[in-house]
């Protein structure tokens, strides 16, 4: 068995505590060899700290070196920044991983889709580098450089062939934007070359929402700049069910963390009725990236057959299953 590793655990905020007492009662049902380190971060936790980010949580991180995380909340304009965009920027997690894939059983327009969304994580106007020139005038700044793109499309390619997946398709604006996007798209362009068993296209980001839409199937791994990775990342989800299914990591050198493409849902939370699949799947992922493969399989078949039974099925997928229904569920397929 796999030496015990601690994993620095954040519930997060609205519906994070709720999807995620439901993940831990799975992987201790498993008895993964996991010890759980609880730290906070959120909007909920400011009053506490005085921050969102409190330093321990992210000492904590550097620590264990893997991090489960629940959605955070940020207040929209004003207010402090993001400890999502925080926590990825402390750590240096440059890449954002999100796998869409359709789960048997939930019925959506589309069949098959398998593809995988790769985001650069620390820069582009998604960095939130913004101020006031003079009153009535505010400048973003989107900063690209030839580092962090040339590292994300590394990473998109290696994880292509390192998963057995035919083609890359770099997601740009460069016929607007033609020296920040211009540049990522140098940069994908010169990495691919040294894949060539890889098949490589660019598509503009307007166009890929639209060929999206009307068949995903035809696209396996994506990768892009920040903003348009936030943007796709949610329409992609809505391709396979919506964003209570879909898993996600936020991987660096030496340090990852798991969590949600959903956030804290305020509509629903507290009310018991969140979907726990994307944070579960996400410690699916956790576990494979730790070499649990195991237990990661046991996880995942269980998932895929509550969903393919369709019994315990959440609101958002048309059920009337609770999270602990839906949990006890995934415990029982074990
Ligand atoms: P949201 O993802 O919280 O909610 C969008 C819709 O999807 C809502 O109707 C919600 O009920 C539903 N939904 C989301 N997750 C669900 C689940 N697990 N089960 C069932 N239904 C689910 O997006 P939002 O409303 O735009 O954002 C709310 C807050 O979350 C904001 O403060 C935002 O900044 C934050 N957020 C955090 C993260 C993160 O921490 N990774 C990601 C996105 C948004």
């Amino acid at each position: 068995m796999a030496n015990t590793r601690t994993v620095t655990v954040i519930n997060g905020d609205g519906i994070g505590p709720e999807v995620m007492a439901a993940t831990i009662r799975v992987l201790e049902a498993l008895k993964a060899p996991l010890e759980f380190e609880f730290k906070d971060a959120g909007a909920e936790v400011i009053a506490k700290y005085g921050t969102n980010l409190p330093h321990e949580t992210v000492e904590a991180v550097l620590r264990s070196g893997v991090a489960l995380k629940g959605p955070t909340g940020t207040v929209v304009g004003g207010g402090m920044a993001s400890a999502n965009v925080g926590l990825r920027k402390r750590l240096d997690l440059y890449s954002s991983l999100r796998p869409v894939k359709s789960v048997p059983g939930v019925k959506t327009r589309y069949d098959n889709v398998d593809l995988v969304v790769v985001r650069e994580n620390t820069e582009s106007l998604y960095a939130g580098l913004e101020h006031i020139i003079v009153p009535g005038v505010v400048e973003s700044l989107k900063i690209i450089t030839e580092k962090a793109s040339t590292r994300i499309a590394r990473f998109a390619f290696e994880y292509a062939r390192k998963h057995g997946r035919k083609k890359v398709t770099s997601v740009h604006k460069a016929n607007i934007m033609k020296l920040s996007d211009g540049l990522f798209l140098d940069c994908t362009r010169k990495v691919g070359r040294e894949f060539p068993e890889i098949q490589y296209e660019e598509v503009i980001v307007d166009n890929m929402c639209m060929q999206l839409v009307k068949d995903p199937t035809r696209y396996d791994v994506l990768v892009m700049e920040n903003l348009y990775g936030d943007i796709l990342s949610d329409l992609c989800a809505g391709l396979v069910g919506g964003l209570g299914l879909v898993p996600g990591a936020n991987i660096g050198e030496r340090t990852a963390m798991f969590e949600a493409v959903h956030g804290t849902a305020p509509d629903i939370a507290g009310k018991g009725l969140a979907n726990p699949t994307a944070l579960m799947m996400s410690a699916v992922m956790m576990l494979d990236w730790l070499d649990m493969r195991d237990e990661a399989r046991k996880f995942e078949n269980a998932l895929a057959k509550v969903h393919g039974e369709g019994k315990a099925r959440t609101g958002d997928l048309g059920g009337s299953a609770t999270t602990r229904e839906f949990t006890d569920a995934v415990i029982s397929a074990l």
